[in-house]
């Protein structure tokens, strides 16, 4: 028998892949199967976007890029960054990560190991908690409740920082709950971080352009006084329908960007450069394929709330981000993921059940409403009519 390092015990996994697989598995015997599971846009890449990556092939990119990305794409998210949020960062400190995934992984092994704690929302995306585990460190969940809007309360945070915690991994707009965490309460965090200088930020912007009804996206990059220590998580999957393309940025303090780089070096080398190329085209080209994937967003929302609130037993808040609705079904009597694995075998609709977020996730399920409006009113009606039949 071979051994491991211990970390593989504990190692987790995200289950809205499992949920795909067997979506995928049951569509291929003949279910109709609706998929309200996955988190990712429904929408292509807009085509100049894949236009860009297909020429910077035809202009032969086919080798090595440097490690941390070719300068003009470190330029253009310095630009946006400057854009969206009003800070100037230098392009210096901006590492391109093969998808935003890797950040949380590459900051996570950066200051876990036995002995430390790291803080992560809960219910929160399940990676968090997983490479935490994995390092050997102390997982602090914050919690993120319904009666805050799915905000996280910057006091209630703060209670959990002391001299163990070395990383407060921070996610707003957020998954999986489409809540949008308030500038009053990331200024309560922030300033009682002050007598904490060793603890790390992650903050996971992942979702920073998807917020609605006018609700304001806060980036951490606003609070002056953390920036020496505060790592920013982005990237091209959601806000441009790159998932597949395996994209992402992050943006570090000095101090800790030669790590990610020689992290970078031994791991990945570099991100796939077609699709560096292609990166840059997503940032400086048009963006109306974002405000239209926006406008279909906020429609879809709206939708999922009011036809959620009609189901027996079952109460949605109205989510102000990402494109996650996270409808609480305690007084259903079902079970978070009994729900969600019924309704997939016996109606063909897949959804997540709250527990795969996080031990604060039970009483609650995740819908994604990244699919059509007909597939979502259809998908609502089994749901209704599973519901009642008891
Ligand atoms: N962060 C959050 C909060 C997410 O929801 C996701 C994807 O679902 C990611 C990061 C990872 O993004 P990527 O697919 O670019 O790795």
């Amino acid at each position: 028998m071979v051994t491991t390092i211990s970390g593989f015990d504990r190692i987790g996994e995200e289950n809205a892949f499992a949920v795909l697989a067997r979506a995928t598995e049951l569509a291929s015997t003949g279910m109709d199967v609706i998929n309200l599971g996955i988190g990712q846009p429904d929408f292509p890449t807009p085509e100049h976007i894949v236009e860009a990556a297909v020429k910077a092939l035809r202009d032969g990119h086919h080798g090595y890029t440097p490690a941390t990305g070719i300068l003009p794409l470190r330029e253009a998210v310095a630009r946006r960054t400057l854009d969206t949020t009003g800070v100037e960062v230098s392009p210096e400190r901006v590492c391109i990560m093969p998808g935003g995934k890797v950040t949380m992984f590459a900051a996570i092994l950066m200051m876990g190991e036995p002995g430390a704690e790291i803080m992560y929302p809960d219910p929160g995306f399940p990676i968090y908690r997983s490479m935490i585990e994995f390092t050997g460190a102390k997982p602090v969940p914050i919690p993120v409740r319904e009666e805050n809007g799915f905000a996280f309360s910057g006091e209630e945070a703060l209670a959990l920082v002391n001299e163990k915690t070395r990383l407060i991994i921070l996610n707003s707009p957020a998954n999986p709950t489409g809540g949008v965490t308030p500038r009053r309460e990331v200024q309560t965090l922030v300033d009682g971080l002050e007598k904490y200088p060793d603890a790390v930020i992650l903050s996971d912007e992942i979702y920073d352009v998807m917020t609605y009804d006018g609700e304001e996206h806060v980036s951490l990059l606003q609070f002056p006084s953390i920036r020496d220590r505060l790592i920013i998580l982005n990237g091209w999957s959601k806000t441009w329908a790159m998932t597949g393309w395996r994209m992402g940025w992050s943006i570090w303090p000095d101090s800790l960007f030669e790590n990610v780089r020689k992290l970078a070096v031994n791991a990945w080398s570099c991100v796939n450069a077609p699709a560096q190329y292609a990166g840059i085209a997503a940032i400086d080209g048009p963006q109306d394929a974002v405000a239209d994937t926006m406008a279909a967003f906020d429609r879809r929302r709206q939708l999922v709330v009011e036809r959620a609130n009609q189901l027996e037993g079952v109460t949605c808040a109205t989510p102000k981000g990402a494109f996650y609705a996270f409808p609480n079904i305690e007084k259903t009597g079902w079970k978070a993921k009994e729900l969600a694995s019924s309704l997939l075998e016996n109606e063909g609709v897949a959804v997540i059940g709250g527990p795969d977020f996080g031990i604060l996730g039970e009483g609650f399920i995740r819908l994604s409403y990244a699919n059509s409006e007909q597939n979502i009113s259809t998908a609502m009606d089994r749901i209704e009519a599973f519901l009642k039949k008891g």
